[in-house]
């Protein structure tokens, strides 16, 4: 498989840290190297490896150090979060876009060779398992025999194809396949554009004009995985004359240096949907972020338990939070918890959402200014403060603050604000408490 020879690499790595306890941070450091050296012995691009080694450190001294997992498997789930989002981040396989007003128009393009009439064929057959009305039409009126090709594709995937004839233009087949799909009442027209063997003006025009004529809800394009870094070129390439929607990968069943595939989401932008991994026409898996970092980390139990134990811990944290703050002890050391477990949740907005009946304090904090960029500021000023001033604000005067703000690299201004802050969620805590404590549950666990 394209990703085997990475996944060696990486298992080695990581065999080699689970063997020790405690890690350094020097040993996370060297084994960030050695993953950087795999990354882009793979072929990924250099400065995707960068960003995700940069993200890496950052996210494995900001993560809170989880006594019930081992170092070395905190790791691996660092690294399994790198490539999540290397490949397109969390949340389900996008699959493909339909148009709400049918016939959905999937327009394909790729180089000769690519795969992509084969991928237009495996499109049909998911499409009308799908139970969708599929119509296949190729474009590629310089090669009669790609048209045969797409007609018997056609023909095994179960699906109709537009008749050929012959002597017809690009953009005269697409309005006939257009208006027949209408007509007909197709659910989803996919157009195989004509593919070169190398890229060229005539094709990339060619390729826009059919795009501006039949308005795509999915401009695919097809690359080979096994080519690595041309494939890349040729995404970027294909990317500035049309308006792609995603990628399609094909030989992703061959073996190779998986980087360039790994690299494509992030040096391109576009979302890759499916994975080519065989020549049958059922050979096209959705693509899975998840899945596939899985596959190359192989260690999908340590993900697992890594993620479980982070659950466990942040119930933990929120329960002993509830507890203070059930009791009126909302103090600056709270708060800084409560600021932390923000930052780890995605900041503000995101957590607004989640809290029920806490409109009024969304309100307050949003008038006191509070964004995601000012919690760094807050946090570094309560770490300013003594112990005895994080559990009683009130001792903090004049000179206290002076102190403090210098300490923080804030003006004076900024730590009243904090202070005005803190004083209104405590109030805010104790009004909740007093609606007897409903509420709480939800705001702590955030
Ligand atoms: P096109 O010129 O881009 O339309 O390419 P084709 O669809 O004709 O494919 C070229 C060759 O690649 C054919 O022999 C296909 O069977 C093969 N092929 C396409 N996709 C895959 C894939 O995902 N895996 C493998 N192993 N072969 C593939």
């Amino acid at each position: 498989h394209l990703f085997d020879a990475l996944s060696d690499r990486l298992t080695s790595v990581f065999d080699r840290l689970s063997g020790r306890g405690v890690l350094s941070e020097k040993d996370i450091d060297e084994a960030m190297r050695e993953v950087r050296v795999a990354l882009l012995e793979a072929d990924v691009a250099l400065p995707v490896v960068r960003q995700f080694i940069d993200k890496a450190k950052e996210r494995a001294t900001g993560e809170a150090v989880i006594r019930s997992v081992k170092p070395a498997d905190q790791v691996i789930k660092i690294t399994y979060d790198g490539l999540v989002e290397m490949l397109g981040g969390d949340g389900e396989p996008e699959g493909l876009r339909l148009s709400a007003n049918p016939p959905t128009v999937i327009l394909m393009s790729g180089l000769q060779g690519s795969g992509k009439t084969t991928t237009a064929g495996k499109l049909a057959l998911r499409l009308s398992k799908e139970r969708k009305k599929v119509l296949l039409a190729s474009l590629d009126t310089r090669r009669p025999a790609a048209m045969e090709q797409l007609a018997m594709l056609a023909t095994q995937a179960g699906v109709d194809s537009l008749p050929i004839v012959p002597g017809q233009s690009a953009p005269d087949i697409t309005r006939r396949a257009l208006q027949a799909a209408r007509l007909q009442g197709y659910d989803v027209l996919i157009l195989d554009t004509a593919g070169r063997t190398t890229l060229d003006e005539a094709m990339m025009s060619e390729a826009a004009e059919i795009a501006k004529i039949s308005n795509p809800s999915e401009t695919l394009l097809v690359a080979d995985a096994l080519t690595g870094q041309d494939a890349v070129r040729t995404a970027k390439a294909f990317h500035e004359r049309l308006p792609l929607t995603g990628l399609v990968l094909t030989r992703a069943d061959g073996d190779g240096r998986g980087g360039a595939a790994l690299s494509m989401r992030a040096v391109t932008g576009l979302p890759i949907k499916f994975l080519g991994v065989s020549e049958k026409i059922d050979g096209l898996d959705a693509f899975d972020a998840h899945r596939v970092a899985g596959r190359i980390l192989g260690r999908g139990d340590v993900v697992a338990l890594v993620e479980k134990a982070a659950q466990d811990l942040d119930v933990e944290r929120a329960e002993a939070m509830a507890k203070k703050l059930a009791k009126g002890q909302f103090d600056l050391d709270l708060m800084a918890e409560q600021l932390k477990q923000m930052k780890r949740m995605g900041g503000m907005e995101g957590l607004m959402g989640l809290l029920p009946g806490v409109q009024k304090m969304k309100k307050q904090i949003a008038e006191s200014g509070v964004s995601d960029k000012t919690f760094d500021r807050q946090l570094a000023i309560i770490s300013s403060m003594t112990k005895a001033e994080r559990k009683k604000p009130d001792i903090l005067q004049a000179s206290r603050k002076r102190r403090i703000a210098a300490g923080a690299g804030v003006d004076v201004a900024e730590i009243n604000r904090l202070l005005k802050q803190h004083r209104q969620m405590a109030d805010a805590f104790k009004a909740l408490s007093k609606n007897g404590g409903k509420g709480f549950g939800q705001m702590a666990k955030m």
